[in-house]
């Protein structure tokens, strides 16, 4: 597998990245998405100016094709395209049909549109700790958070690594509890030979542009297996309609548009090519990189990630990053500040989470992303080797 990855990357390098160092005079950004959108370019121009001629802009044959080479590519029976990753949880969420205030465990370590989608949806989120290792929800501290109102758990495949799907599923199956994955960061990611997006009950995806499957705009879906969660979330994001002007529920507006599904239908084909750029990336970043200050992401294999984010921790984060940036390196941090110390949710701000906040104050992502040459590559690693 590593020798595919990485004749692959050297393939594409010959091909598609031979100009990269030329247009990046002496700066490697973190992420420079034009340049991961150029080899798209004109295809995706040909392909919007047909939709625009075509005079059917919304819920037309674009949508429907993205949602079935979608399914077909995580494997489910069902995809549902809407809106942005924000609404694909909150859809999942709603369309599950909890009582109000019902709970829904959540890692304390995550984007904020994990936990927001549970408030929004008019749910209780509850913080459960992530592994200090996997930086992911903790599979032994689920059950001391579970209490008699506890309906769902909703994991977060962050970075790009999938949660430890067995144990949280034995546990939801014991106590009757729904399982929902966010897998905004994970597209294609695997667990036990299966995709992320087929791990649970249902799954939202985000294709915000930076993601791993990046539209021009926001743009996101729900995977699942299940008819009835399906058919309601296919009527939720159309304002609750099933049959036209006739609603059986109060829903939202919040549909994938046609160019959005256009777009991404360019890109889905390259998205396992590119996951392998990131994995011959990351697999470099991890043999290469010997320095003792910098604590190195944990990964049994490196082909199951899909690598969204490469993210190291270093004991005096500010020093490393302006290091970095002395050697024109650039870098990101996901993210600064925990969600139970933001104002959003002033109620948490007293509570402790350790290992969270430990997670938020060293965290750094290295640039990782398919523009990167393999000359940048080396370079980044001499340069943190020489921290
Ligand atoms: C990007 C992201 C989201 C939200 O997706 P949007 O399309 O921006 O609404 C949710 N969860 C995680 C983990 C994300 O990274």
């Amino acid at each position: 597998m590593k020798d595919a990855i990485l004749k692959g990357f050297a393939e594409d390098k010959m091909t598609k990245f031979k100009n990269t160092l030329n247009t990046r005079t002496n700066h490697i950004p973190f992420l420079d998405l034009k340049l991961i959108n150029r080899e798209y370019e004109k295809t995706i121009n040909e392909v919007l100016a047909k939709k625009v001629s075509s005079g059917w802009y919304i819920l037309g044959e674009e949508v429907t094709n993205f949602e079935k080479s979608f399914a077909e590519y995580c494997e489910t029976k069902y995809c549902i395209g809407v809106a942005n990753g924000l609404d694909a949880l909150v859809l999942l969420l709603k369309a599950s049909g909890f009582p109000p205030g019902s709970e829904v465990l959540v890692p304390s370590n995550t984007y904020i549109a994990s936990i927001l989608a549970i408030s929004i949806a008019g749910l209780a989120p509850v913080l459960v700790e992530p592994d200090i290792n996997t930086y992911l929800i903790d599979p032994k501290k689920i059950e001391e958070k579970i209490t008699p109102n506890t309906k769902a758990i909703l994991v977060v495949h962050l970075y790009g690594k999938c949660c430890e799907m067995e144990p949280i599923n034995k546990i939801a199956q014991k106590n009757n509890l729904k399982v929902f994955e966010d897998a905004a960061q994970s597209h294609g990611a695997l667990y036990q030979n299966k995709k992320a997006g087929n791990l649970s009950d249902g799954a939202g995806f985000s294709f915000y542009p930076t993601k791993n499957l990046g539209a021009m705009g926001d743009a996101g879906a729900i995977t699942t297996n299940d008819d009835n969660l399906a058919s309601r979330i296919r009527a939720l994001r159309n304002y609750g309609s099933g049959e036209k002007y006739i609603f059986d529920d109060q829903g939202i507006n919040s549909r994938l548009d046609e160019m959005q599904a256009a777009i991404l239908s360019v890109k889905l084909p390259n998205l396992d090519k590119e996951n392998n750029i990131r994995q011959s990336i990351a697999d470099r970043y991890l043999t290469e990189i010997r320095n003792p200050a910098i604590s190195l992401p944990f990964a049994e294999t490196v082909e199951e990630d899909v690598w969204h984010l490469f993210v190291v921790r270093t004991k005096d984060r500010g020093k490393f990053r302006e290091f970095l940036m002395q050697n024109k390196i650039g870098s990101d941090i996901h993210y600064p500040v925990a969600p139970h110390k933001q104002l959003a949710y002033k109620e948490w701000n007293t509570e402790s989470y350790p290992i969270s906040e430990k997670i938020h104050q060293e965290v750094l992502s290295l640039p990782l992303n398919t523009t990167l040459t393999e000359e940048e590559v080396s370079y980044i690693i001499e340069k943190i080797n020489q921290y």
